[in-house]
């Protein structure tokens, strides 16, 4: 067998038997095993009732057959069903999943390779070889025999198709899945499921040639296509990034490596349809183990490709046809999906999306942020559990996916579909309205931003600037750094978009979690804690030094607000300055006033806090950071979502003495993390004395409706009698929640 490839022999002889009108499994575990010098293969089809049944066997005895049964999950053949994950085992009997089952006679045999078998996603069974020497399976053999498993899902379907009770009752009944919030909002409608082509008919080809010849016309038809999506992409409200992203997109398309794998899968006898599902569903195993979210999302962008190259291979798709629409309120439902994909479905008209495996900053998200689709990540099973036509309700704020809802859960979310459609409107109004509350104290709301599509919610929700610019975003939409001029060109853009209003720029905030795919970060136990952010920069000051330069430039004379991030000392900040100004001299013009300030995100520095103010032109609580390390709760760990609160005594008694200090200093103060955007959180902070407030875009418009529905110097003396009579309590958002609901604060 050569390495990578299945043989021809192996497939020629696969294809006679499969050709029979019953299939004989048997006999094909016979070729299987003696194709790959195996003892044993055995094949295990999934029965109604979650049941994998022992239904063919070379090798293990042949009383078994049918008599062995394990349930999803249990021993290794139900573990790997379960997971979906392939297993490759020396020592299997050892394996702590291990279920033995005597009448099956397999003591003998200590090394196990196995393979589910699926189709269309469904798991439809496992196929498994057994060797006595303990050895590892060669990679080449695992493809061997993860296309034979390819090939078995035709008559392990068959078999299962029609068979009384083969209705699993779990796709009939509501299911709840817990996800991660990407994109908040709220979508209500029925489930459409991406990349749900029915299984290649034709898997084995008699004439590889022709095989070829239809694979080279299809590449040349996708490539079309993506330039035709790049070229419509100028008119999306997202358009610079789209593009962007888009353009990465093609690098992956234009790369011959897996087209390579697809031509070698076709020489081997396979139709161009089924070597581009193997040669996809191998990068897909072998990126599964890496634990990279970067180089994950070069999974979704394969896997994008090799569904564009399906539908071009498919002859029934002429070029240029438009796809079907979807019906109104659609919910997309994905295992992955890449950029180009979900433009598609965007245009066909789907109201939310829900991916299986997404990062907040992989591509579908930020595309899907920046079309103000709402979705859902980290959601395990939804596509298993799902039907297409299935009601859903997809609920991106609080991070919840619901199948088949009972009738008054529907309701409900139809209710508070109906409110939030109501609220918009009202709030729509309110951009070009002052920002004040009730008795007249000034408010400045501005956006946190990163991509340049954010910027035209400036206009739209009336903010007063942008509190925050996260430069390290773009970069991490691209995948790599931008050289001085091209980031010159970004932030000249965004300062054209502000238009005279302020932008903080925050400097690069890499590391941790927010790798770019060639970092030579070593895997950190605390990443937060880590090498990340300004200690990058003043390590790397070449790197800081040339961000700087290009933020000069793209003032060209105007005003510039720089703020470095994960400040720990006045001292790490006084050399951040002193790069800025060094910058400043090389560029000219210079720019007309030059403010540096100072995140406020590390707890270390509230004890430095006067030396802080005196070297710093402005500070800005970032409260994402600085609520994770005051309480040591990791703010992306979902179990601790929740526990510690911003409204709690001491995070209060903190705010509050910043704000104090601050004032005293005269030094501009602004809290931009994610809690400003909460309307009831913004009251308390304007309360507190912190006016300036920057938040997500979406976040404005309802919190200038909560703030100007308040009488902040009321409000204040109630803010003081709850903290009085709370003491120590956890939180005083339910006191203030319900106050707010008594005077009808819109929160
Ligand atoms: C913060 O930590 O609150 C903040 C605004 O920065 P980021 O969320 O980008 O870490
Ligand atoms: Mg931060």
């Amino acid at each position: 067998m050569t390495a990578g490839t299945i043989s021809r022999r192996l497939l020629a002889r696969l294809r006679e038997l499969m050709a029979q009108s019953a299939v004989p499994l048997s006999e094909l575990a016979a070729v299987i095993a003696a194709e790959m010098v195996s003892e044993v293969c055995s094949i295990y089809a999934l029965r109604p009732g979650e049941v994998l049944q022992l239904v063919a066997t070379h090798g293990l005895r042949p009383e078994a057959v049918g008599r062995t049964r394990l349930r999803i999950g249990e021993g290794l053949v139900g573990l790997s069903a379960a997971t979906g994950e392939i297993l490759n085992l020396p020592d299997a009997q050892n394996h702590p999943a291990f279920a033995y089952r005597p009448e099956t006679g397999e003591e003998p045999f200590a090394a196990l390779l196995a393979v589910p078998v699926r189709r269309a996603g469904r798991m439809l069974g496992v196929v498994v070889v057994q060797n006595r020497a303990a050895r590892l399976y060669a990679e080449d053999e695992a493809e061997t025999l993860e296309t034979v498993a390819m090939l078995l899902a035709e008559p392990l379907a068959a078999m299962t198709a029609g068979e009384p009770g083969g209705e699993d009752l779990a796709t009939t009944l509501p299911r709840h899945f817990v996800a991660t919030p990407l994109v908040a909002g709220l979508a209500i409608g029925t489930v459409v499921v991406h990349g749900l082509r029915p299984a290649p008919m034709r898997l084995l080809a008699d004439d590889p040639a022709r095989e070829q010849a239809r694979l080279a016309q299809a590449v040349a038809r996708m490539r079309r296509g993506i330039d035709q999506l790049i070229a419509a992409s100028g008119d999306l409200p997202a358009a610079a990034t789209t593009r962007d992203v888009l353009e990465a997109y093609r690098l992956v398309a234009e790369d011959a490596g897996w087209l390579r794998r697809v031509a070698e899968r076709i020489a081997a006898g396979l139709t161009a349809e089924a070597a581009v599902e193997r040669a996809a569903s191998e990068v897909r195993e072998r990126m599964r183990r890496i634990n990279d979210p970067y180089l994950r999302e070069r999974v979704a962008d394969i896997e994008d490709l090799a569904e564009r190259l399906l539908a071009a291979l498919d002859a029934g798709a002429p070029e240029g046809v438009p796809p079907a629409p979807v019906p109104p309120g659609a919910i997309l439902l994905a295992r992955r999906l890449g950029p180009a994909h979900l433009l598609d479905w965007h245009g066909r008209g789907i109201a939310g999306v829900v991916v299986e495996e997404a990062s907040a900053a992989g591509h579908a998200a930020i595309i899907a942020r920046a079309l103000a689709l709402p979705m859902l990540g980290g959601v395990r099973d939804a596509l298993a559990a799902a039907e297409p036509g299935d009601l859903a309700i997809l609920d991106g704020d609080e991070g919840q996916l619901i199948l088949r809802p009972a009738e008054d859960l529907r309701h409900a979310y139809l209710r508070a579909a109906h409110d939030r459609a109501a609220r918009a409107l009202a709030w729509a109004g309110l951009a070009g309205a002052p920002s004040r509350s009730r008795d007249g104290t000034p408010l400045r709301l501005m956006i946190n931003a990163g991509l340049t599509q954010e910027l035209a919610a400036l206009d739209r929700v009336g903010a007063e600037g942008i509190g925050l610019f996260r430069t390290e975003i773009a970069m991490l939409a691209r995948g790599r750094l931008l050289d001085v001029a091209e980031q010159a060109a970004l932030y000249a853009r965004v300062l054209d978009a502000a238009a005279g209003r302020p932008v903080l720029f925050r400097t690069l905030d890499l590391g941790g979690d927010k790798l770019l795919p060639d970092a030579d970060a070593e895997a950190a136990e605390n990443p937060a804690m880590g090498w990340r952010s300004l200690r990058v920069g003043l390590d790397r000051p070449a790197l800081l030094r040339r961000q700087l330069r290009a933020l000069l430039l793209a003032a060209s004379g105007r005003p510039l607000s720089v703020m470095f991030p994960m400040v720990a000392t006045v001292a790490e900040f006084t050399a951040a300055k002193a790069l800025l100004l060094a910058e400043r001299e090389r560029v000219r013009p210079a720019p007309a006033r030059l403010s540096i300030g100072s995140m406020i995100e590390v707890p270390a520095l509230l004890w430095q806090i006067d030396g802080l103010l005196a070297a710093a032109d402005f500070v800005s609580i970032g409260s994402n950071d600085l609520m994770q390390f005051l309480f040591a709760a990791d703010r992306g760990a979902p179990a601790l979502a929740g526990r510690y609160d911003i409204l709690s005594s001491p995070v209060l008694t903190l705010l509050e003495a910043l704000a104090r200090r601050a004032a005293a200093a005269l030094v501009p103060l602004s809290l931009c993390g994610e809690a400003a955007g909460e309307p009831l959180v913004a009251l308390v902070l304007a309360a507190l004395g912190i006016t300036t407030l920057s938040m997500n875009a979406a976040a404005v418009l309802p919190v200038k409706a909560a703030l100007a529905a308040v009488d902040l110097v009321a409000f204040r003396a109630v803010l003081e009698t709850l903290r009085r009579q709370a003491g120590d309590v956890a939180s005083l958002r339910g006191p203030l929640d319900a106050w707010a609901r008594e005077h009808d604060v819109p929160i």
